[in-house]
């Protein structure tokens, strides 16, 4: 019994090296709660979104060079450590099937959740990554099944990074929604970040933060956490914010326990891309630590536990 235990688990670590050879890596999953008044925002122009997905993907290749294999092997160890806390992460009670825009954090930590929407896009979620990487930071994307499918290794780099994923529908449209049509759209973005990446996910954001149009109730149904935000950084409007326009946006919004909306794709957001750094460093200086939703989430959950323990 014991000897078969022990193969069962020198089985699955071999997979577990494989897989992430092949660039896949495990990272965090979960969920949420809380009541929402938010205004609906403008939508990102749909047309615009579809004009603005790359065409001519070239294919994914796997090669992996001498160096990086030893690296992925370093990362094994830290993986199999790490396993039980990001796979089998179950999202509390308090929060599933429940919508959120902020949390309530009690105690003096000054935390933010940075999330960014409708990637992986080529170039734009890769700086996104390196400058995250850069700052030592971990945030949260909500990614957009159909853009996952051209861009496999991307979705990949995210997780391996560490960074937190959350499901933001397959096709990105703002549409009504039957229960059906709904559950393709979850499902099949679901079953291909679960694939490439080993991650099953229970955080939602709408597309356009619309709530009413069949995928939020879909969404509750199915003990998902819906995500909002109470930080918008406005960087959806375009052409029409300035970079010195999304930082103050987003400054002005920012308080401990907060979700920023960012976007890495769905258009040119090369304009994110330049606000990050100076926005990063605008909210470390006013002593901001920056936490990951399920992280936020977990504060919370923690903290709720702690005031009902009685002496
Ligand atoms: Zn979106």
């Amino acid at each position: 019994m014991a000897n078969s235990r022990l193969f069962i688990r020198q089985y699955k670590l071999s997979l577990t090296v494989i897989a992430i050879n092949l660039g896949c890596i495990a990272g965090l999953s979960l969920s949420v709660e809380h009541s929402i008044n938010s205004k609906i925002p403008l939508p990102i122009n749909e047309e615009k979104y579809q004009q603005n997905q790359p065409q001519n993907i070239p294919k994914f290749k796997v090669e992996i060079p001498q160096q990086q294999q030893k690296a992925n092997q370093k990362l094994v160890g830290k993986l199999v450590q790490e396993e039980a806390k990001s796979l089998n992460f179950s999202v509390p009670l308090q929060f599933q099937g429940k919508t959120i825009r902020e949390v309530k954090i009690k105690s003096e930590q000054k935390v933010i959740a940075l999330t960014f929407d409708d990637g992986p896009w080529q170039n734009t979620t890769v700086q996104v990554l390196d400058i995250l990487k850069q700052e030592t930071i971990k945030a949260t994307f909500f990614v957009v099944g159909k853009s996952i499918k051209n861009h496999p290794h991307i979705i990949k780099q995210v997780v391996a990074d560490g960074h937190a994923i959350g499901n933001h529908t397959w096709s990105h449209q703002y549409h009504q929604y039957s229960s059906a049509h709904a559950a393709r759209e979850f499902n099949q973005t679901a079953d291909l970040i679960y694939k490439l990446t080993g991650v099953k996910t229970s955080l939602f954001r709408p597309p356009a933060g619309i709530l009413n149009n069949g995928l939020v109730s879909y969404a509750h149904q199915q003990k998902y956490a819906v995500i909002m935000w109470s930080v918008d950084s406005k960087d959806w409007r375009s052409r029409h914010i300035t970079v010195q326009g999304l930082i103050d946006s987003t400054l002005k919004a920012a308080q401990p326990g907060g979700i920023v909306l960012m976007h890495d794709g769905g258009g040119d957001r090369s304009k994110t891309v330049e606000a990050l750094p100076k926005l990063i460093a605008e909210l470390k200086k006013q002593g901001y630590q920056f936490v990951t939703v399920p992280e936020l989430l977990e504060m919370e959950a923690n903290e709720n536990k702690r005031l009902h323990v009685t002496p």
